[in-house]
């Protein structure tokens, strides 16, 4: 499909969000609706915070198939809809709409496309220990998503806003029935944890550009039986990941998250499997350029 083929049956998909102009999904979706053909276009809508339940409403008025929502909608959304996933609704955050005929059901493929991002490289969360640095939107769709996988996450947080972290934790314990530990992300805090995990996730940051030169997690700490992942995909490798592949611990970026969460966006949308090395090479390109 190319954009000269744009009939009176194109389906339309996009994403809110303010600000919007850097998101990556338009070269994803686009990329992927060109390459089966599918007569369907993905656009990119600046919506602000006072604006949502208009752009919601026009949702429905527009038949617009399906939104990705993200900052700062993603909790705000939730009211606006019919229906909730039941992951999405424990989360307390969507960042992916269907409509069916005016019906509107949220879901958060960031949380699914976590876990996907694991599951293809073969990481098992099931009654894994795992370390989670940060507390804000990814932290939460992370942690949940792990306690959903049977995992078992102890959050750290920096001091500034370790309530954040402890509500976070609380949330998580009181929806899966288990214990959270809540800390500071300070060195000592790590010292301790680390040695008891098998995952490490960094959901801060830290480490994302223009700041690529940082880390949370001193090198020194790192070590080969842990699978580090680190949400930060600008840059693609971080220094995080650098170090913990030099470390010899097997490594997941976060661009895997990123394409996961619009594979399955997508999935949703057109009942159809994503061909998902087409969606990483356009935001390889994008990210590129
Ligand atoms: P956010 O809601 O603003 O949260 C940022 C987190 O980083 C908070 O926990 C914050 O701690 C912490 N942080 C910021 N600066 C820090 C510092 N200097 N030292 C220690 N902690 C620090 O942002 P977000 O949406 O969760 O995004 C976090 C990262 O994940 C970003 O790089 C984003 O691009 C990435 N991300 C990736 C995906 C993906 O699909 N791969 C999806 C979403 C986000 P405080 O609470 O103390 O401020």
């Amino acid at each position: 499909m190319t954009d000269n083929s744009i009939s009176g049956r194109t389906r339309v998909c996009g994403v809110i969000g303010d600000p919007i102009e850097h998101t990556m999904s338009p070269a994803m979706h686009n990329a992927v609706f060109r390459q089966l053909g599918l007569n369907y276009v993905y656009v990119a809508f600046r919506v602000t915070a006072g604006e949502l339940k208009k752009a919601i409403d026009g949702m429905r008025a527009l038949d617009i198939r399906g939104l990705n929502v993200t900052i700062p909608h993603k909790v705000a959304v939730m009211p606006f809809l019919d229906h909730i996933d039941l992951l999405a609704e424990k989360i307390g955050a969507v960042n992916t709409i269907i409509n069916d005929r005016g019906k509107l059901t949220g879901y958060n493929t960031d949380a699914t496309g976590f876990l996907q991002a694991l599951a293809e490289r073969s990481v098992e969360p099931r009654g894994k220990k795992v370390l989670l640095l940060g507390a804000g939107g990814a932290a939460r769709a992370i942690g949940f998503a792990l306690a959903d996988a049977g995992a078992y996450p102890v959050i750290l947080n920096r001091k500034e806003e370790l309530s954040w972290a402890e509500e976070l934790g609380q949330r998580i314990g009181k929806a899966y029935n288990i214990p959270v530990g809540v800390g500071e992300l300070k060195e000592d805090n790590l010292k301790d944890a680390l040695p008891d995990s098998n995952i490490l996730v960094n959901a801060t940051s830290v480490g994302m550009t223009p700041n690529a030169n940082q880390s949370p997690v001193p090198a020194d700490l790192l070590c080969s039986n842990l699978v580090v992942f680190d949400a930060v995909y600008n840059p693609f490798e971080t220094r995080l990941l650098r170090e913990a592949k030099a470390a010899g611990a097997q490594t997941i970026d976060g661009l895997e998250m990123l394409v996961w969460q619009g594979a399955l966006a997508f999935q949703i949308w057109t009942g159809q499997t994503a061909p998902v090395e087409i969606m990483r090479k356009a935001a390889l390109q994008v990210l590129k350029a």
